[in-house]
């Protein structure tokens, strides 16, 4: 028999740092984790979260075991519990599961999982009505919904002609596991960001590999003060947001930082960008001057979307392909919150987002008593 809709106050869709966040937040903010259902809890203040994955961890779950603790660029704390001192050799997509387990149990968070969202609606055109999360596992009306869904969902593949003709392999960096597995082959790695620099310096120690990007990268010293650095760039792509624009990403919006080891491999001529190519052959690429590379595998480093899929039939798209939002709020939609968007799709700014939203959300649990379910 179809399970019944469950009334909950808050639906926190997804469980990285930013649903972790705005989960622990929420609980401090008075609401009550329902994650076994009852009539007797007032439903206004139970919040369920839904996470996609298996386990803990959000996205750190599928990072590849080379970016270790030591490679990764400064991962903040989820709010309220240190994480253990990590061991720099030990993998990402180990530590950071693990920790995140320990916190779920910690903060007793209510994380159903698997339960993948796959849409949200509104279940009419009352602007203080519910909406309808609707999962692999029921459905849930809720009086708000905080989306922390990220983005490695959601890989990014351009478009380039002859694509389908390549005999070699070709990959995004979602799908990356070691530079092991192009040992001795010529590899093209495709894009501008930091997966696309890190990948090609260690792809570059057992393979060849030559780097195309769209335009040439822009290289900046390691800034005097990395935090003011950090907030110019989020607030480059705030001000996007606020426009109603596609956020973008962070490197987009300051270029690349030369680290010691990347100055290394410059110098040891594995960092020479190429235009574009042109065209994608059987057996490599045409390149922009006319030429030809040979080639093995293509790695699209060309970045990840926010996954917002299942927000579609809510509409919130404007035209100028972006979400208009006010802070965390998505403008056109108040009972919508995304974290972990646009300039918030950091640790540090995931933390920071969750938190707003949970404190916005805060108005529910008094609004809640005057309105009908
Ligand atoms: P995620 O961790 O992606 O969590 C989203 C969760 O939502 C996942 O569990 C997913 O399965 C789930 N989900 C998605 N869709 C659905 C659905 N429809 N239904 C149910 N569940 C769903 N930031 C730093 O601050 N420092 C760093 O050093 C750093 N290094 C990075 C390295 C790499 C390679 C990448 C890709 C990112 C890095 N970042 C770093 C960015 C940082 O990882 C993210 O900004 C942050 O972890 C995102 O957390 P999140 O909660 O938004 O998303």
């Amino acid at each position: 028999a179809e399970t019944p809709v469950r009334p909950v106050g808050v639906v926190v869709i997804g469980a990285g740092q930013a649903g972790l966040s705005a989960a622990y937040h929420l609980r401090r903010r008075g609401f009550v984790p329902a994650a076994v259902p009852s009539r007797t809890s007032a439903e206004h203040r139970g919040f369920v979260v839904l996470d996609g994955e298996a386990g803990p961890g959000g996205a750190w779950r599928h990072r590849w075991r080379s970016l270790r603790m030591a490679t990764v660029n400064g991962i903040y704390d989820l709010p309220g519990m240190a994480q253990p001192e990590p061991d720099p050799c030990e993998p990402s997509v180990d530590a950071l599961p693990r920790y995140f387990a320990a916190y779920e149990a910690e903060h007793e968070l209510p994380v159903l999982r698997p339960v993948r969202v796959g849409a949200v609606r509104r279940v009419d055109d009352d602007p203080r009505g519910r909406l309808l999360v609707e999962t692999s596992a029921g459905t849930w009306s809720a009086r708000a919904v905080v989306n922390a869904t990220g983005t490695w969902t959601k890989p990014f593949w351009p478009y380039y002609p002859g694509q389908g003709e390549f005999a070699g392999r070709q990959l995004h960096v979602a799908d990356y596991v070691s530079a092991e597995e192009f040992s001795g082959r010529h590899v093209l790695v495709v894009g501008g960001g930091i997966s696309a620099v890190q990948l090609l310096v260690e792809i570059s120690q057992v393979a060849t590999a030559t780097w195309f990007t769209r335009r040439p990268p822009v290289w900046i010293d390691e800034p005097f003060d990395r935090q003011e650095f950090g907030r110019t760039a989020v607030a480059r792509v705030e001000e996007r947001v606020r426009q109603g624009l596609p956020p973008g990403s962070v490197v987009s919006a300051t270029g690349l930082i030369w680290t010691p080891a990347l100055r290394a491999a410059a110098a040891r001529g594995e960092l020479e960008r190429h235009p574009m190519f042109t065209r994608i052959e059987r057996d490599g690429v045409r390149l922009a001057d006319g030429g030809f590379q040979r080639a093995d595998a293509i790695l699209w480093a060309t970045g990840f979307r926010a996954a917002l899929d299942h927000l579609a039939p809510l509409g919130l798209r404007g035209p100028g392909g972006g979400i208009v939002m006010d802070k965390t709020m998505v403008a056109a939609e108040p009972r919508v919150h995304l974290i972990g968007y646009g300039p918030s799709a950091s640790t540090v700014g995931a933390n920071r987002a969750g938190r707003d939203a949970a404190h916005s959300l805060a108005g529910l649990l008094t609004a809640g008593e005057a309105w009908t379910s």
